[in-house]
């Protein structure tokens, strides 16, 4: 069946300039901004500029140069917010949501970002 993309989802209106961001890093494929609603103190979502659901659509049918670009843009981030363990930084989680059972909201792929603070359990098992 494939993927569709929804070219009107929040994350495009931001790539195409129609609502602001907060921009934190930008290289010519990925854009990283902080997320509207923290959940920790660094907050993060990078995106790639391409038109991609989610991370599987993505490692699907990315370019290698998307791919390398996207990689290298949040080990980049990583560097900027003092995160990285390998420079003395407390560490990070990063979190990709899928679907419906990950609980995506928004239809264009992003990893967040989350650092700070101890990020807690791994996942919280639903009651
Ligand atoms: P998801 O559940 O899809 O993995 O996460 C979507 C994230 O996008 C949420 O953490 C939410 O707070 C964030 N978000 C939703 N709308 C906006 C927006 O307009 N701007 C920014 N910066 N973040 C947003």
């Amino acid at each position: 069946m494939g993927y569709s993309y929804d070219d009107q989802n929040i994350f495009a209106k931001i790539l195409r300039g129609e609502i602001p961001c907060n921009k934190v890093h930008e290289t010519e494929h990925s854009l990283a901004f902080t997320d509207i609603a923290p959940k920790a103190p660094h907050h993060v979502l990078v995106i790639p500029k391409g038109a991609y659901v989610c991370y599987d659509h993505f490692a699907q049918e990315a370019s290698d140069a998307e791919i390398v670009d996207y990689t290298r843009a949040v080990g980049e981030i990583c560097a900027k917010l003092g995160v990285s363990p390998g420079d003395g930084g407390a560490g990070y989680r990063m979190i990709y949501n899928a679907g419906d059972d990950g609980l995506q909201e928004v239809p264009h792929l992003h990893v967040h970002i989350l650092a700070g603070r101890n990020i807690g359990p791994l996942v919280v098992t639903p009651t």
